[in-house]
């Protein structure tokens, strides 16, 4: 304790103080964005084990994401040094998991469970419904893979929904058969898919109190931050796992009764009900409200003063938010001033918008703002196509949060069907994934007759294949089966050493590799023709990579291990965590994340609010929250910037300014480039207009006719020849290679390490000799060969 103690409170107000040194059962706290709340659970973690009122084993702390789980437990060791290991600081999914390898034996499952992801859900659900040719009564596996999700996020199985469902009604009959169905695959496979996560183990918890009691004796703290966004099954574990241990004891007269042998666990939560973006995925902000009525006697705290944002910017998104009705107006404040205006922009079109972008990020960059410190966010992962072409242009560098990840990528997937085919031999939807990766003759006639033998003898496909012998193949396809068998028994020692003794740490690497070289699979990638495939090796070097780095983060990591690491490596989380690059990352991603400067764009009717939220109830609001948490990422400077017109599914249509930017003091932004601008090509009537009145809200129908004057298809390009100047270039054929010298008009010299893509689209992996490294488009770059 002492001095020590004191600087872990110093950093905090009266309100936040409070909060970290309460010590009753149950603490909520609500407070606005940026108001200090994941600080305060962080710093509560830190007194608590700095007080020796708590081992880090006895803490558990439950974050959005893998991402902000690593930093957490950063700041804490921070805090209080290495004696924070061995606390539990995850999201609910990796917490979860952990549970379930230790308990899934409890019932019918093996600590080999393999995770499916939506993509694979997806795949077996397209399945289902094909076999049972539920498309004929308007079942498609995306509906209903989303109605399975949404039941078990409230913890219903197909039994319960049919009690509740018109059986009459052959649609509902068949989604209860596909829902049943689908469960009994995954139990087959040894697989939960994400959902199951969670509802497994309440399921867990309820059908096995002593299983239960192991954790609640376990976790005397529990931390749960971004409360707003816990669904109903979340809810329901937090609940069960702070419940009283329990322990009968005799009452006399051959009686028992039930004793609390232990208090529940304390129970901490932080949220901000107005920054709840996840109700289509069942969060259910009650979960907040009802708190105080949940666990009585609750410590309610408020924290009003915000850390983050200067006050131009929290007006900004106190003056959006404001508009949602059925809140508790919240009164945020700031004492860093007013700080900068927020930034309008308006672009004659999506790349337009975006160049603005890369030119204003250059220029802070040259004011010396690291790139690290700026981010983008944008409605939907396909608003990120034109900012890379113009970033890639720019040589702006970026990274993107979620979205297209690398884990999707197919070679990718089926390296880890693969390791999952060794590690999980019962998911045969992995071992089918990969059996005729590379090609090897395997059709799916020769599929069904392993299948059916399989059935037939009582043994799983995988043992199958070892029985090739029996299969009545060819010569040839029994060579294939014997080969691919035998190469995945090679795999196995190096992954699965027999029981007691622990693999060595480079095991997922070797195996890996023995996977990807025996089977043929990298040869027939080196021996195409296809660029792409170039950069398929590329990218399963990088996998083999991240084994070895996760071996050197691991040493007694398993195989298991890194699939389950891979399997949640959620959203916002990202493969290289390299500072130097700028963040672009959808608006659900950026959730409780800071940036120095931020880009909102994208800032339209139809994107922001979204189309679909039109006719879901609350919709509209939870597009209003979502803007919130935009807004309220930014510390500094923040931009708003949306598009005239906009490319989507191939066509080029008319964009509307949200209706949110109205809502926002004309007097706190300072537009670049209105909309009015853009309406009369040069814009002074309007600007004139603008200073006038500036209360006067451009966005109306008037100033801004819906088109906005544009007739539909036509281009920037049209109207404003020309207007995609000076920055772009044709550099036709000029060839380069590795090795080769350039100069760059802006970054100088530079010698190009590689050269990748075909035809227009080759880039240049140069690295120059004072800018660093930048990958540049060879047909567009200001480049000359020296
Ligand atoms: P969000 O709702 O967006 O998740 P939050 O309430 O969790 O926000 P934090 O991220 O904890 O807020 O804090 C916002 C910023 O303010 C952080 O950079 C944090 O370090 C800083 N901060 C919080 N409290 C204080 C304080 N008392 N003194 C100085 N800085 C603080
Ligand atoms: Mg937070």
């Amino acid at each position: 304790r002492g001095a020590a103690h004191d600087e872990l409170l110093d950093g905090l107000n009266p309100q936040q103080r409070e909060a970290v040194e309460y010590r009753g059962q149950a603490l909520l706290i609500v407070a606005g964005a940026g108001s200090g709340k994941t600080r305060v659970l962080t710093h509560r973690i830190a007194s608590l084990l700095r007080s020796r009122e708590a081992w880090p084993s006895q803490i558990l702390a439950i974050t959005f994401t893998n991402k902000a789980a690593g930093e957490m437990r950063e700041r804490v060791e921070q805090l209080v040094g290495d004696s924070a290991r061995g606390m539990w600081i995850s999201t609910f999914h990796s917490a979860c998991v952990r549970i379930l390898r230790r308990e899934a034996e409890q019932f019918g499952f093996t600590k080999a469970f393999t995770i499916y992801d939506s993509g694979d859900s997806r795949a077996l659900i397209k399945r289902l419904v094909k076999e049972h040719e539920a498309d004929a009564l308007g079942l498609t596996p995306a509906s209903v893979q989303s109605r399975i999700s949404k039941l078990k996020n409230e913890l219903a199985d197909a039994d319960s929904y049919a009690r509740d469902a018109n059986m009459n009604d052959p649609a509902e009959r068949m989604f209860v058969d596909l829902f049943s169905d689908y469960q009994r695959q995954l139990q087959r496979a040894n697989a939960f898919d994400f959902d199951d996560l969670i509802a497994q183990t309440v399921y867990l918890f309820r059908a096995f109190p002593d299983v239960a009691d192991v954790y609640r004796k376990r976790f005397r703290h529990i931390l749960v931050d971004e409360y707003q966004d816990t669904n109903h099954a979340q809810y329901a574990l937090i609940h069960e796992l702070t419940r009283p241990v329990q322990s009968s004891v005799d009452a006399g007269g051959g009686m028992l009764a039930l004793m609390d042998e232990q208090d529940g666990a304390s129970l901490t939560v932080v949220g901000d009900s107005d920054q709840s973006i996840y109700a289509f995925r069942g969060a259910d902000i009650r979960n907040i409200s009802e708190f105080e009525r949940d666990f009585p006697g609750a410590k309610v705290v408020l924290l009003e003063q915000n850390y983050r944002s200067t006050q131009n910017i929290l007006t900004a998104a106190n003056s959006v938010i404001r508009n949602n009705f059925d809140r508790k107006d919240k009164r945020l404040w700031s004492d860093q001033g007013d700080g900068e205006k927020v930034v309008g922009f308006t672009g004659y079109s999506q790349h337009d918008e975006a160049q603005f972008v890369a030119d204003e990020i250059e220029q802070l960059r040259r004011k010396g703002v690291d790139y690290g410190q700026m981010a983008v966010f944008y409605r939907t992962n396909s608003q990120s196509r034109a900012l890379e072409e113009i970033f890639i242009r720019s040589a702006v560098p970026y990274k993107i949060m979620g979205g297209t990840k690398f884990y999707e990528r197919q070679e990718i997937k089926d390296a880890l069907a693969y390791l999952v085919s060794v590690a999980n031999p019962a998911d045969e939807m992995a071992l089918r994934r990969i059996i005729n990766k590379p090609r090897r003759g395997i059709g799916d006639v020769t599929v069904e007759t392993i299948s059916g033998f399989a059935e037939r003898e009582g043994i799983t496909f995988r043992d199958a294949l070892g029985r090739y012998a029996e299969l009545g193949l060819g010569p040839k396809l029994q060579g294939a089966v014997a080969q691919l068998h035998n190469v995945l028994a090679e795999a196995s020692e190096i992954l699965l050493p027999s029981s007691g003794e622990a693999p060595p740490p480079t095991s997922v690497a070797e195996g890996l590799q023995v996977l990807l070289n025996k089977t043929g699979y990298l040869d027939a990638l080196r021996a195409s023709r296809d660029p792409q495939d170039e950069a398929r090796v590329e990218n399963l070097d990088e996998l083999v990579a991240v084994t070895r780095e996760f071996a050197r983060n691991n040493p007694e990591g398993t195989v298991l291990d890194f699939l389950t690491e891979v399997a949640l490596v959620a959203d916002s989380d990202d493969l290289d965590d390299e500072s130097g690059s700028v963040s672009l990352m959808t608006l659900h991603t950026a959730k409780g994340l800071e940036f120095d400067t931020v880009f909102l764009t994208g800032v339209e009717e139809d994107l922001i609010p979204h189309r679909i939220s039109a006719g879901e109830p609350g919709g509209p609001q939870e597009e209003r929250r979502l803007f919130y948490v935009g807004i309220t990422r930014a510390r500094k400077r923040l931009y708003l910037s949306l598009a005239m017109t906009r490319a989507q599914f191939g066509e080029v249509s008319a964009a509307m300014p949200s209706r949110f930017l109205q809502e926002i003091p004309a007097e706190i932004i300072h537009w670049r480039q209105s909309p009015g601008d853009v309406n009369s090509r040069g814009g002074t009537q309007s600007r004139a207009l603008n200073a006038r009145r500036p209360r006067d809200r451009w966005g109306n129908t008037q100033q801004l006719p819906p088109g906005g004057g544009l007739k539909p298809k036509s281009t920037a390009m049209d109207r404003f020849p020309g207007m995609v100047t000076n920055k772009v270039r044709d550099n036709g054929d000029l060839e380069l290679a590795a090795g080769d010298r350039i100069r760059h008009e802006d970054f100088g010299e530079g010698r190009v390490d590689a050269v990748t893509g075909e035809g227009p689209k080759r880039i240049a992996h140069v690295r120059f000799d004072s800018a660093g490294s930048k990958k540049l488009l060879i047909k567009i770059a200001p480049i000359t060969k020296l």
